[in-house]
């Protein structure tokens, strides 16, 4: 089998960015064979200008949610937002599909590699059974009351079931999730932890100061989405703590949570966290979804408070309801522009190594190491686009 060799501006390396003396060396099907020196890679070197990188992770998506793109306006803040999502999905299903496999195509050809995705249906699951991407899917429960969390938790397990029936590839999880604080009672919360032992799981995590006002005081604008579903009244227990404090202790079970958003987090949530991890063996991922945040609430959130504590950060898209693309670069772009002290290398970091690290999949992606086959993609210096070679 013969091989290829790649040159750069620059080369990631999935934990190092290296000048233009690096050449990358694969197997015709992108299995990583070696990174050497220029000076020792001999001839047929493809050059090309950019950011040599492994293929991008990105760890929050809504693909089904594809459909409504430029459906929502920016800037409508949080719960119009929410209030908009929930009454605007019903589309014709032909092009609810067309724009999932549009969307799987775009990050397909951006160079990510794995995605962990949400989703309430299992609208995804013809366009992931051909899909060439890897998908962690969340399934997400919605379950406002308890009344109804023994038969709504059913109902979620048959999604799991239909996609995990047409993971014809093998390159698929599934399994259940909260949405939000705001949108899970406390026996569904109890009835997710039994279901979830181990595994990994997310939950959308303080994107709005009303979310802690909610479980602080039983008020707040989170009241505004209720009244959509008939509820008038805060469904959820008072607690007079943060949304995070009230209902991270519903898990116990050994899991990993991707933290979304952590836009309004304050540093004592993250305290709290960190603690309440340590005590009951969690796993806690934090990731950010900037564009996102941007799009809905014109705000980032506190990154350089989740620096000083050390913790673990990936990158997500979120849904083409709340961003202008799927792409992991311009999650990078945004972030490198809004917080110009973070080195590029860092956020490369986040956007390869430790997504896959995350997702539990970087025995195979995130880093160019020997036998890896991590997709091998470039990024523009400017960091507006990226392209996958292979
Ligand atoms: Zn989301």
């Amino acid at each position: 089998m013969g091989y290829r060799k790649f040159n750069a501006d620059n080369l990631f390396d999935g934990y190092l960015l290296h000048d233009n003396n690096k050449v990358l060396v694969t197997d015709e099907n992108g299995k990583i064979y070696d990174i050497v020196p220029l000076a020792d890679a001999g001839d047929g070197i493809e050059k090309m200008k950019g950011i040599l990188s492994p293929g991008l992770i990105n760890c929050h998506c809504h693909l089904e949610l594809s459909h409504l793109k430029d459906v929502i306006p920016p800037h409508t803040g949080l719960i119009e937002f929410l209030c908009s999502v929930v009454t605007k999905r019903g589309f014709d299903p032909a092009i609810i599909q067309q724009k999932i496999k549009e969307a799987e195509l775009e990050m397909y050809n951006n160079g990510i590699m794995a995605i962990g995705d949400i989703g309430n249906t299992a609208d995804t699951a013809f366009v992931k059974s051909k899909s060439k991407l890897y998908w962690q899917n969340f399934v997400e429960v919605l379950g406002f009351t308890d009344e109804k969390a023994v038969e709504n938790i059913k109902h979620y397990k048959a999604v799991v079931n239909e996609l995990e029936k047409k993971n014809l590839t093998n390159n698929q999880r599934s399994n259940l999730v909260p949405h939000a604080p705001y949108s899970i009672s406390p026996k569904t919360f109890e009835l997710i932890n039994k279901e979830t032992e181990g595994k990994i799981i997310s939950i959308h995590n303080q994107e709005h100061p009303a979310e802690d006002e909610l479980y602080k005081t039983g008020g707040g604008d989170y009241l505004k989405l209720f009244k959509i579903f008939g509820i008038e009244k805060t469904p959820f227990p008072v607690t007079g703590k943060s949304s995070l404090q009230s209902c991270l202790p519903y898990f116990n079970r050994q899991q990993t949570i991707f933290l979304i958003h952590n836009t309004y987090m304050p540093e004592e949530d993250i305290l709290f966290a960190k603690e309440y991890a340590e005590k009951n063996n969690l796993s806690l991922i934090w990731c950010l979804c900037v564009n996102a945040n941007l799009y809905i609430e014109n705000k980032v959130p506190p990154v350089e408070l989740f620096m000083k504590h050390n913790l673990p950060i990936v990158l997500g898209t979120d849904s083409y309801s709340s961003n202008w693309q799927l792409s992991i670069v311009k999650e990078i772009q945004s972030i490198h522009q809004y917080f110009p002290a973070i080195s590029l290398e860092t956020i490369l970091q986040w956007a390869t190594i430790n997504g896959a690290k995350a997702l539990q999949w970087d025995h195979n992606f995130g880093s160019f190491e020997k036998n890896k086959t991590p997709g091998v993609v470039v990024i523009s210096s400017d960091l507006s686009e990226s392209k996958r070679i292979l």
